[in-house]
């Protein structure tokens, strides 16, 4: 089974001139989301892992997944207002104005080892402001886990020093 099979291209989604991985069908298929997990496990090898930090919102289906199968506690890193406690936040520079995201203070210890997970690293300006997020708060980001990676928008430049795994990469 190949996974970019259950992967499918939306065209001008959410903008016009965008085409967007659809990951939905690769979530709704039982043996296809069992697939995407074992790879994205085996991604990380045999690593200790204290915390996965999952991005707001897809990054949570397989960080999830991640932290159970790693004995590791998951933390989530939020859009603004979302998290109920006391926040850290970092914002980040996207083509048109800034975005933020925030992590709650006491999810991550110092020398935590971290493993951070999302769906698609792009352009890499979220993975990177959720790298500030996890080191200002101490812990050490011993990977940048993704289920896609779209490396003709050189995300990984915006991620210098840190390992960068993807399952699939276009
Ligand atoms: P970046 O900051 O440009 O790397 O964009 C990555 C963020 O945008 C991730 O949180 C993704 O969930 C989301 N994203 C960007 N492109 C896509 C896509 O084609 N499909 C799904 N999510 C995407």
């Amino acid at each position: 089974m190949k996974l970019n099979n259950y992967i499918r291209d939306i065209q001008d989604f959410p903008t016009e001139g965008i085409i967007f991985k659809d990951i939905t069908p690769l979530l709704g298929d039982a043996s296809a989301f069992a697939k995407a997990s074992q790879e994205l496990l085996a991604l990380v090898g045999d690593q200790h892992i204290d915390k996965v930090v999952g991005v707001e919102s897809r990054g949570f289906f397989f960080g999830g997944v991640l932290a159970k199968e790693l004995n590791a506690g998951f933390v989530p890193v939020r859009k603004p207002g979302k998290l109920p406690y006391t926040t850290a936040s970092q914002s980040y520079a996207l083509e048109y104005g800034t975005d933020t995201l925030e992590i709650h203070e006491d999810a991550i210890q110092p020398g935590d080892k971290v493993l951070l997970h999302d769906d698609v690293l792009a352009t890499g300006g979220t993975a990177a402001a959720v790298v500030k997020l996890i080191e200002r708060l101490g812990g050490e980001v011993v990977q940048c886990n993704f289920l896609i990676e779209l490396s003709f928008l050189s995300g990984k430049d915006k991620l210098e020093g840190k390992m960068i795994k993807a399952a699939i990469t276009y």
